[in-house]
C-alpha cells in the first residue's frame, strides 16, 4: 500500500477504462493515481466477454471509435510486457432465417460504405467455418478486424506498464466521498487523498460517485449472463455472435420465442485462449442484484443449441454474471464536467468497454491535457447532451 497522498490526477475504479486512462495519462507523463475499491478488474472486467469488436457497433461513429480502439489494441500487444491473450482473427456474426439474412446483407454494405473490412458469408460460408454449424443457417457476415483479448489479464499488463511510467496503484479503498475547494478532497476507506483532477471510471457504480459532488449520471445496471463450457473439441477457432444480439443490444424488434426475447439471449460464442469457450448472453435491468437465474442460464443453452446443435453433450464449467453500464443513447460518456472544473466522466459504455477501453483511455489523456486535435471526435460522447436532452 502507498503513503502518497496527493496526484495530478485522481482515477476512480479499477476497470477496464480506469486502468487504460491510467496507462495513457502516466505514458503521456501525468502524475497519477489510481484508486480501487477492491481489486484490479473486480467489476465488469471480470466479469465479461472479451470482445474487441465493430460488428456490434452502430454504423457511422460508433463503429469507427471501435475501429481505433483495435488500432491501439493492436499497438498495446507491442508496447505491453504482460501478454493478454490477444488473437486478431477477425469475428463471424450468422443469422436465424431469411429476413436477418437480408438485414446482414446491407449491414455490410453500410459498413463497407463508411470504409470498414466486412464481408457477407453465405450459408455454404458458414458451413466451411465449423462443421459444428447448424446446416439451416441462411448466412451472416464476418468483420476481418476484430479481435479477442482476456480483459482481466489486459486490466493488469496496463497497470503494470503504467506503474513503470510513475502511477500509483491505491487498491482495497472505497472512496466515500469528493469535496472541492482548489484541489479534490477523496475520502476513501484507507485514508484521504487530494488532487488537481478527478476522473470517474466506477462504470455501473459511477452515479454514485456522482452523487457525492450533486451530480445525476444517468448510467443503468443492465445485467449479463455467461455460461463457461469445457472445449472438448475445437467448436470454432473465433468469436461468433447471432444477428439477434444486435437487435437485443439496441433494443429492436427481433423474432423470437417469449423466453428468449424476456431475458434478451441472444448467442455469442468465445473461445478462449486455454481451450475453454464463454457461451452468452443476456440483458436484463434487474437493478444490482448478482445472483444467477438458472432460467436465464438454460435460456442461453438451448439458444446455442439453435446453431450448435451437436453440442447438447458439452461439459459446462461454471457460470456468472456482470453489469454493463447502459446509457440511453448507447454511448460512454467521456468527458469533462463543465460545473464542477477538473471532474471527468469515462463511463457507461454498456457492452463495449473492452472494445473501447484503448480509445477512451487516450481520449481523456487527451481531454486533460487540453488537447484541440483529439483520437476521435469528443462531442458525441459529452456529459452535457444528457442535460441539453432534459432542457
Ligand atoms: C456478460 C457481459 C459480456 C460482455 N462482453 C463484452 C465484450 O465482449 N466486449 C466488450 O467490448 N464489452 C463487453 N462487455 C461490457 C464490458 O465488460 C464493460 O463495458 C466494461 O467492463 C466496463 O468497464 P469499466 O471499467 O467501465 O467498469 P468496471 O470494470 O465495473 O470497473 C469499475 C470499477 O470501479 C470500482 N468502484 C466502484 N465504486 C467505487 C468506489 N466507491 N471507490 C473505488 N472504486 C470503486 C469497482 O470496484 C470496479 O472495479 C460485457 C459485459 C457483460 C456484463
Amino acid at each position: 500500500m502507498t503513503n502518497k497522498n496527493h496526484a495530478e490526477v485522481a482515477i476512480i475504479g479499477g476497470g477496464i477504462v480506469g486502468c487504460s486512462i491510467a496507462y495513457y495519462a502516466a505514458k503521456a507523463g501525468m502524475d497519477c493515481m489510481l484508486i480501487e475499491k477492491n481489486d484490479i478488474a473486480s467489476g465488469t472486467s471480470s466479469r465479461c466477454d472479451g470482445n474487441v469488436s465493430i460488428t456490434d457497433k452502430d454504423p457511422g461513429f460508433e463503429s469507427h471509435m471501435s475501429w481505433k480502439s483495435q488500432e491501439l489494441i493492436a499497438e498495446l500487444q507491442n508496447e505491453l510486457d504482460l501478454p493478454f491473450e490477444y488473437r486478431a482473427l477477425g469475428s463471424i456474426l450468422v443469422c436465424d432465417n431469411d429476413d436477418e439474412a437480408e438485414a446482414a446483407e446491407k449491414w455490410v454494405k453500410t459498413q463497407n460504405d463508411s470504409g470498414l473490412k466486412f464481408n457477407f458469408l453465405t450459408n455454404e460460408d458458414v458451413r466451411n467455418e465449423s462443421p459444428y454449424f447448424a446446416h439451416d443457417i441462411p448466412g451472416g457476415l464476418e468483420c476481418e478486424t476484430d479481435s479477442l483479448i482476456n480483459p482481466y489479464l489486459f486490466c493488469y499488463s496496463l497497470v503494470d506498464k503504467a506503474k513503470q511510467y510513475g502511477l500509483t496503484l491505491k487498491t482495497n479503498a472505497e472512496v466515500t466521498s469528493i469535496s472541492k475547494k482548489k484541489d479534490f478532497t477523496i475520502e476513501t476507506s484507507s485514508g484521504t487523498v487530494t488532487a488537481k483532477k478527478v476522473v470517474n471510471a466506477a462504470g455501473v457504480w459511477a452515479p454514485f460517485i456522482g452523487e457525492m459532488l450533486d451530480l445525476k449520471i444517468p448510467i443503468e445496471p443492465r445485467k449479463g449472463h455467461i455460461l463457461v463450457g469445457s472445449r472438448a473439441n475445437p467448436v470454432m477457432m473465433r468469436n461468433v455472435m447471432e444477428f439477434g444480439y444486435l437487435m437485443n443490444k439496441f433494443g429492436r424488434e427481433r423474432i423470437a420465442d417469449p423466453i428468449t426475447e424476456k431475458h434478451g439471449v441472444a448467442l455469442v460464442l468465445e473461445p478462449t485462449d486455454s481451450q475453454n469457450f464463454l457461451l452468452g448472453s443476456s440483458r436484463e435491468f434487474v437493478g444490482y442484484d448478482d445472483q444467477v437465474d438458472m432460467n436465464v442460464v438454460r435460456t442461453i443453452a438451448s439458444r446455442a443449441l439453435r446453431f450448435f446443435p451437436s453440442m447438447d453433450d458439452f461439459n459446462m464449467i461454471r457460470t456468472y454474471t456482470g453489469f454493463r453500464p447502459f446509457t440511453e443513447d448507447h454511448l460512454p460518456i467521456v468527458s469533462p464536467v463543465e460545473e464542477v472544473p477538473g471532474f471527468y466522466i469515462a463511463a457507461g459504455h454498456e457492452g463495449d468497454g473492452i472494445s473501447m477501453a484503448s480509445v477512451t483511455g487516450k481520449l481523456m489523456e487527451e481531454l486533460m491535457q487540453g488537447k484541440e486535435e483529439t483520437i476521435v471526435q469528443a462531442d458525441p460522447l459529452r456529459f452535457d447532451r444528457f442535460q441539453a436532452a432534459t432542457t
